[in-house]
């Protein structure tokens, strides 16, 4: 329990939101596997092809998701999180290679959203200097997925790109240094 102590202490001297702590975490574990799944996947033509049809055969997306990821990863996976992989899973199957154009009010909606601050490190942000994130990396989920957006300042733009832990370090990393 000292390390559990030790990370509870941390988060509050860096006035970190608990429960937005633990929840980045939850996502960027899931992330990793993600990340494992979809790049076995694209370097292996016919194993995607094989899996992309067992998806499409089975009625039972979840099991399959578990399995796959077990059999790639070594990663046992709860029953609600193998739900939201196989629906990641999915999304990285039905992807274009071409990325949607995003009207300039829907940038604007999301910003208001989130109170004109930048999604990863807080500051005031304006829509000129905004740019459109996809919360999972396009690469993976292409444009599949409601709610996978936020506007972001240039820098984090700049640094987050695929980095799937980018979200999870501006828990607790908060100002730029200017290296990454
Ligand atoms: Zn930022």
């Amino acid at each position: 329990m000292d390390d559990m102590n030790g990370i509870l202490e941390l988060m509050t001297i860096n006035d970190c939101n608990e429960e937005t702590f633990f929840s980045q975490l939850h996502h960027t574990l899931l992330l990793f596997v993600l990340e494992e799944v979809c790049q076995k996947l694209k370097s292996t033509p016919a194993m995607k092809d094989s899996v992309r049809s067992e998806f499409r055969r089975t009625k039972n997306h979840t099991k399959l998701c578990i399995r796959l990821v077990y059999d790639i990863c070594g990663t046992k996976l709860t029953e609600s999180d193998g739900l939201l992989l196989s629906s990641w899973i999915q999304a990285f199957f039905r992807k274009s290679d071409i990325r949607k154009p995003v009207p300039l009010s829907e940038k604007a909606r999301i910003l208001s959203l989130q109170d004109y601050k930048c999604a990863c490190c807080n500051q005031p942000l304006k829509i000129e200097d905004s740019h459109y994130d996809h919360i999972i990396p396009w690469d993976y989920v292409g444009d599949e997925l409601t709610d996978n957006y936020q506007m972001l300042c240039s820098y984090c733009n700049e640094h987050k790109s695929n980095n799937i832990h980018y979200l999870l370090k501006r828990q607790i990393v908060k100002k730029n240094t200017g290296k990454e």
